[in-house]
């Protein structure tokens, strides 16, 4: 069974959907971390992605060695743009084998910010821990470089087993191959 988000009931009469209590201002977490993979993109990029990489016209997708096509969910695009017009800060915590892949992904897939204007999708991250390990490393980092209290970070991953740095006061969205489910969910809240 899926667990969403708690959302109070959209508003006809308003332009938006009304946001959840839990995402009023000054409820608002100040950071919200992402993994990588099956949580921005369908895929590991360590094992599914075969170097050199290279990116469509557009930089909606980059193809591998084989010709194998990879891009972000449908939803992440305009989380990431919104989550950036809303001031909040972004990461990334991934504990891919391949972290100069998954980075030179997040270089070569490009979103439109809000203003139209297409800009690589890294720019969008304001930290990114990206190596092997237990994600308590990922996330003391995190903790370090922002000051912020773990209180005021929103995780998402679509693995169990990350749930973990909960121990550390950081709250997590995570569901096991789920993850795509909670950010559509947090599109129609962002979007
Ligand atoms: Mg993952």
């Amino acid at each position: 069974m899926v667990k969403k988000l708690s959302k109070a009931s959209p508003s006809a009469e308003s332009s938006g959907i009304e946001p959840p209590a839990s995402f009023h201002e000054g409820a608002l977490p100040k950071l919200i971390v992402f993994d990588l993979d099956y949580t921005l993109w369908p895929f590991w990029v360590d094992t599914h992605v075969t170097p050199p990489i290279k990116a469509s016209s557009d930089h909606s997708s980059a193809k591998d060695r084989f010709g194998e096509n990879f891009s972000f969910y449908h939803e992440v695009p305009s989380i990431l743009s919104s989550l950036r017009e809303h001031g909040i800060k972004v990461g990334a915590a991934s504990r891919t084998s391949a972290p100069d892949l998954g980075r030179e992904m997040l270089r070569l897939l490009h979103i439109g910010d809000g203003e139209g204007k297409k800009r690589k999708a890294i720019e969008y991250f304001d930290h990114l821990e990206i190596y092997p390990g237990s994600k308590m490393t990922h996330f003391n980092k995190l903790q370090k470089a922002t000051g912020l209290a773990f209180e005021d970070m929103l995780f998402f991953d679509d693995e169990a087993r990350n749930r973990n740095v909960e121990t550390l006061g950081v709250t997590s969205e995570s569901h096991c191959q789920d993850a795509a489910i909670q950010l559509a969910d947090f599109d129609s809240v962002f979007g």
